[in-house]
């Protein structure tokens, strides 16, 4: 008997009441697809001819998009693959909020056209009082971008060598300036540049000096560097990519620069990332002197770079509402993180899996503060469970050290125990 033949006809399956209802939610292509794989696994025996129908229910993805919500408990606190700076509660609504007609560019009192975001840029003006003017677009690459194009495009920024960074995935921060058609004059050496080596390279040709923050690196041992200070009696702009943006001074990383202490030590500019100790959404932030930040909103490039009014929601929502998922985990005290690991993990024990609670060190990631270590704890599995906890719904993304895989949870909400609790004993094949 030809097993094929028996294979029921996609429209028929397609009629399937949980499929139609899914066809609506999802859009008939993405069903289809999922009826088409059921269908070929009926054809090659995997499952019966009349599991089709469930089968494809089950293979169906939870949204149309393909992005899937993951666990992370890397210890990573702005983890770049994985989306950085998880958003708040307050920012999801928000954005769920604006996502049908919103008054983004509208007056409702007068019915007329009204500053675009500019709920979004009152909140950002709040959060750095010393800041005279800002602007937001697409991230700090884009705020990196606008700044060369409208301060310096055909002159010169003057920059460090000690602080030409490659920022990731093959970017580089030089690059990124002389795409404006900008000029880079580099100063001083890799691990020393001083105050006259600025001074000496600043002429007619300058449009501005550039500080850049070390965010991914560490140099140690003889080395200096020109603080902002220092560099603002030189006739031209001090800019200051901070990377993290931090608002203001953080205890928890007293070497990590914010935009307060740098504008109030002279900084003309400064930029920034919405995604990274913010906790916010993707954007860039562009903050201090009223006509610089004038210059860069009226540059005809400021269009291509604008953001979204979901951004706009997001980092609002960020600036004004509850602190942002990244720095609850930032302050989360140790001792809570070893008590909550070793619940977890004894609830593991208890079902036959091998988890113990460890101490641990995470980190606050590529988004900043390199080399600084955040006392935590994580539960320690063996190595073996890493595949298929990365495989799970919801897929649970941990590290691994010295053969143990760790799940920190430093970077994981602690109302998120429960599903690394069922995750684990569903990768162990216990039911939870
Ligand atoms: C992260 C970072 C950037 C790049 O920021 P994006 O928002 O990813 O474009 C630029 N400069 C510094 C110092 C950074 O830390």
């Amino acid at each position: 008997m030809d097993r094929r033949r028996l294979v029921p006809r996609t429209d028929a399956v397609l009629a399937d009441p949980r499929l139609v209802e899914a066809g609506g939610r999802l859009g008939r292509p993405v069903v289809k697809e999922a009826v088409t794989r059921a269908q070929e696994r009926a054809r090659r025996g995997e499952i019966g001819p009349e599991e089709v129908a469930d089968a494809a229910v089950a293979a169906l993805p939870a949204h149309a998009a393909s992005l899937r919500p993951v666990v992370n408990a890397t210890g990573v606190l702005v983890h770049t693959n994985l989306g950085r700076a998880p958003l708040s509660a307050a920012a999801v609504e928000a954005m769920a909020a604006a996502s049908g007609p919103a008054d983004v560019e509208f007056d409702l009192a007068t019915g007329r056209r009204a500053r675009r975001g500019r709920g979004a840029l009152e909140a950002l003006a709040g959060a750095v009082p010393a800041a005279e003017d800002v602007h937001v677009v697409n991230n700090n690459a884009a705020a990196l971008v606008l700044v060369a194009t409208a301060l310096a495009a055909g002159r010169e920024i003057v920059i460090s060598r000690g602080e030409l960074v490659e920022i990731g995935d093959g970017f580089r921060i030089p690059d990124l300036l002389t795409s404006t058609g900008a000029r880079l004059r580099e100063v001083g050496t890799t691990n020393r540049t001083s105050a006259r080596d600025y001074a000496e390279a600043v002429g007619p040709q300058t449009g501005f000096v550039l500080k850049v923050h070390p965010s991914n690196f560490r140099i140690e041992g003889f080395t200096g560097s020109a603080a902002v200070p220092e560099l603002t009696g030189l006739g031209v702009p001090v800019v200051v990519d901070i990377g993290s943006g931090l608002c203001a001074r953080e205890p928890m990383l007293p070497a990590e620069p914010d935009a307060t202490t740098m504008i109030e030590a002279g900084a003309d500019l400064v930029t920034a990332s919405g995604d990274k100790l913010l906790g916010g959404p993707q954007a860039g932030l562009l903050l201090g002197r009223r006509d610089l930040v004038e210059r860069c909103r009226r540059h005809p490039l400021a269009r291509a770079l604008r953001v979204g009014k979901l951004t706009l929601a997001a980092l609002e929502a960020t600036l004004r509402g509850p602190v942002p998922p990244v720095r609850q985990a930032l302050h989360a005290d140790q001792a809570g993180l070893v008590e909550r690991a070793a619940a977890v993990a004894g609830r593991l024990a208890e079902a036959g899996v091998d988890a113990r609670g460890v101490p641990s060190e995470a980190a606050v990631g590529g988004g900043g503060a390199p080399g600084v270590t955040l006392p935590s704890a994580a539960v320690s599995l063996p190595d073996r469970f890493a595949v298929p906890l990365r495989g799970g719904d919801p897929p649970v993304v941990g590290r691994i050290e010295s053969g143990r895989l760790l799940l920190d949870l430093r970077t994981v909400p602690p109302e998120r125990d429960v599903d690394v609790v069922g995750a684990v004993l569903s990768a162990a094949g216990v039911r939870g």
